[in-house]
């Protein structure tokens, strides 16, 4: 009889362990209201759970079982943290090199820290994104006047002005139309380093999250069709309003590019579709992502179960849609006159109402959503649109 010699877990090297079951301490690096669904669907499977987070009593700290408040700065403090948990995720992009680096020598880190250094820059993620060959924008990277100029001649107008670093939800962005004065618009953005981006003239937005386990299997949900206002996403309706070969190319886009960046966890993929039916990614996303917020209510498996049986090395839950759901984000402009009466949500049925637990509300703050589910899309967007305009009332 031959003996093959397994290491023992003991001998393992805790970065190298890949299976985390239930009653596995998670470690979760942010605590907005992402690592709080997150956190939600790990402590219903038997997870412990902690989170690190600069602001106490944030929402995912209340409802994990330890919360740690520290700067990302502090090494120390991301080391004890990292010591205590098994494996560890995040919920927010905009996490130092140094403190991924940190935890990722003491305890797995998923997705791996190089994902997560190229989504959180325009320039690194929309250069990746070119040299796979996957369709986005025209776009040109500038860190100068001269360069914006250079810049300005090759892309034309209209055209958009993004910062490379720590951009979300419209912030750090300049949209330039024809006439304006580079010196003027460089003024007001300099001097950082940006990525000039040719305006697509979209007919739609569509997402598409995806979830990869550390074995390389990967599942698509399906996708959301999503409407901003000011930026800010304001409504998802799935399924998306389109041919089934359409979202069957923008999964597949989705499915590949996660491929391409080896991702354990998710990624979501945000795409442009133009008025000529082509899909042009605009953002990636390694975490949920607030367009896959329909999932919690409507799927088999959440956007957030999916994260945690992912990184822990679980097989991956069916993403099957129980039923077409529209959501729509709470943003804290409908607490401009107090508390809104939730009656006003709660007295439709098929409404779902998450609130994060944040303290103040402040304009274009996410403060929670609202998911309505319906036997079509029709009904529940007029069901929604009741639900807004009751809120709206005095
Ligand atoms: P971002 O922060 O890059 O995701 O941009 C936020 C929103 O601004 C997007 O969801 C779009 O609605 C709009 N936007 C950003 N870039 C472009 C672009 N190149 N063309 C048209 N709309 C854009």
């Amino acid at each position: 009889m031959t003996h093959t010699h397994l290491p023992t877990s003991a001998q393992i090297p805790a970065t190298e362990m890949n299976f985390f079951p239930p009653g596995s301490v998670l470690g979760v690096l942010g605590g907005g209201q992402l690592g709080r669904m997150l956190a939600i669907s790990a402590r219903r499977m038997g997870y412990r759970v902690h989170a690190f987070e600069p602001n106490p009593d944030s929402p995912a700290g209340q409802v994990c079982d330890v919360e740690w408040n520290a700067e990302y700065s502090d090494i120390e403090a991301l080391k004890k943290f990292a010591a205590g948990v098994d494996v560890i995720s995040f919920e927010f992009e905009n996490i130092p090199r140094s403190a991924i680096e940190a935890v990722s020598a003491i305890c797995p880190v998923h997705p791996r820290a190089e994902v997560l250094h190229i989504c959180q820059n325009r320039e690194r993620e929309k250069s990746f994104l070119r040299a796979h060959g996957f369709p986005c924008a025209a776009f040109a990277v500038v860190s100068s006047l001269e360069e914006f100029r250079a810049a300005l001649l090759q892309i034309g107008t209209p055209s958009v002005l993004k910062t490379a670093d720590f951009g979300y939800d419209g912030k750090g962005q300049v949209k330039l139309s024809h006439g304006d004065t580079p010196e003027k618009v460089w003024a007001e953005f300099g001097p950082r380093r940006g990525v000039l981006e040719q305006w697509v003239p979209f007919h739609a937005e569509l997402s598409v999250i995806c979830a990869r386990g550390r074995d390389g299997r990967a599942v698509t949900f399906p996708v959301a069709e999503n409407q901003h206002t000011r930026h800010i996403l304001d409504l998802s309706i799935v399924p998306a309003r389109f041919p089934e070969t359409l979202l069957k190319k923008a999964r597949s886009l989705a499915m590949e590019i996660t491929e391409a960046l080896d991702v354990v966890g998710l990624l979501a993929v945000e795409m442009f579709l133009t008025h000529d039916g082509a899909l042009l990614i605009n953002e990636l996303a390694p975490r949920p992502h607030n367009s896959g917020h329909y999932s919690f209510d409507a799927c088999v498996t959440s956007q957030f179960e999916q994260q945690l049986r992912a990184v822990c090395g679980l097989p991956l839950g069916s993403t099957e849609l129980l039923s077409p759901v529209v959501m729509w984000n709470l943003l804290g402009d409908l607490w401009e006159h107090g508390e809104p009466d939730w009656s006003r949500i709660l007295s439709h049925p098929t409404a779902k109402l998450h609130l994060y637990g944040k303290a103040s509300a402040r304009p274009g703050r996410k403060m929670g959503h609202v998911c309505v589910m319906a036997s079509s899309i029709e009904e529940a967007l007029s069901e929604m649109s009741l639900i807004r305009d009751s809120l709206a009332l005095p």
